[in-house]
């Protein structure tokens, strides 16, 4: 059995038609699927189109309806927990259908043939309007700059084995941000390029709002590096103010100098150095108060022979 997880927010222009596609490739797969919709606190008449799609195919669809809007990640988990003592894989996707669902029996092949984790990546991004494109392309390398190991243009359409799955499950934190946490399980993973289409109806769920928050977690959840960075800047202000004080003194022993320059200058550069490296120093012991409160899993058992 293989569930679909499909969070909708206000999603009413488009589930009907949605769920008419999808019912559509299920017939052909070589699984028995169902598809699992988490209405994720919908003001609209999501909730109602999900229950009416229930009734036109009882022993395919099903739905949960969150109390009140948590968000597309927290939306996914919730649905990932519901079926995933059920499933032996969950496959994501966007209620909107942007991610190419003919992907989806390619994903399920993989898996029969032992992968865990099945990333769908965008191979080019020309549906996205230009702004959205540019920065999710910057975001992207950002990221990858600062030491998060991230799948490149992955969103969040993915299958996962139930072993997977669960030890999603297990990691505790509240602030999600499941790109990066996927690929942090390890087990067997692979990469499957689609399109991505462009979406047919209703407007985007993520304004800048929501973009730039899901940015910031991606970053701030999984590395301190920045706060290292200011530990580094710090020795290098230090390094450069001792010769700055060689360089001060100097001049001063020279005469070349007006009065109450060289302890000023050497003062600026000392003291601000200083400042800087204690800033590191206290960075590093935050960024460790921070992993630890994390409660993150230390590891994850793939196979036993017992
Ligand atoms: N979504 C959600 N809760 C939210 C925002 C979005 O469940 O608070 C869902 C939305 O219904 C859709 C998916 O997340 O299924 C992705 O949203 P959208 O397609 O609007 O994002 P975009 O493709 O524009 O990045
Ligand atoms: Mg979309």
């Amino acid at each position: 059995m293989i569930y679909l997880v499909v969070p909708c927010y206000n999603e009413q222009a488009v589930l009907e038609s949605s769920d008419k596609q999808l019912q559509s490739i299920l017939t052909g797969l070589p699984a028995d699927i169902k598809i699992l919709y988490v209405d994720d606190g919908s003001t609209d008449k999501t909730w109602s189109i999900i229950q009416a799609n229930q009734r036109t195919a009882p022993d395919i669809v099903h739905g949960i309806r969150l109390a009140h809007n948590v968000g597309h990640q927290t939306a996914l988990l919730a649905g990932i927990e519901t079926c995933v003592d059920m499933a032996e894989a969950i496959i994501t996707l966007d209620a909107d259908l942007q991610d190419d669902i003919q992907v989806i029996p390619r994903m399920i092949e993989d898996f029969y043939e032992g992968i865990d984790v099945v990333y769908g990546v965008r191979r080019a991004r020309t549906s996205d309007a230009f702004l959205k494109r540019w920065t999710a392309q910057v975001f992207y390398r950002l990221q990858s700059l600062m030491g998060c190991d991230t799948i490149f243009n992955h969103a969040d359409f993915r299958l996962m084995s139930q072993r997977a799955a669960k030890a999603l499950l297990s990691y505790p934190e509240r602030n999600l941000y499941l790109r990066g946490l996927v690929p942090l399980l390890g087990f067997h993973t692979k990469i499957e390029y689609y399109d991505r289409l462009p979406r047919m109806q209703g407007n985007t769920k993520y304004p800048v709002r929501k973009m730039m928050a899901l940015a910031l977690d991606g970053i701030t959840s999984f590395t301190t590096r920045p706060l290292h960075w200011i530990l580094i800047v710090g020795f290098v202000f230090v390094l450069i103010s001792l010769c700055v004080i060689v360089w001060a003194l100097v001049s001063r022993l020279k005469g070349r100098t007006i009065e109450g320059w060289t302890s000023l200058l050497i003062s600026v550069w000392f003291v601000g150095g200083c400042l800087l490296l204690a800033l590191g120093i206290i960075g590093e012991y935050i960024g460790k108060v921070y992993a630890e409160s994390k409660h993150r899993p230390r590891y994850h058992v793939m196979e036993t022979t017992y």
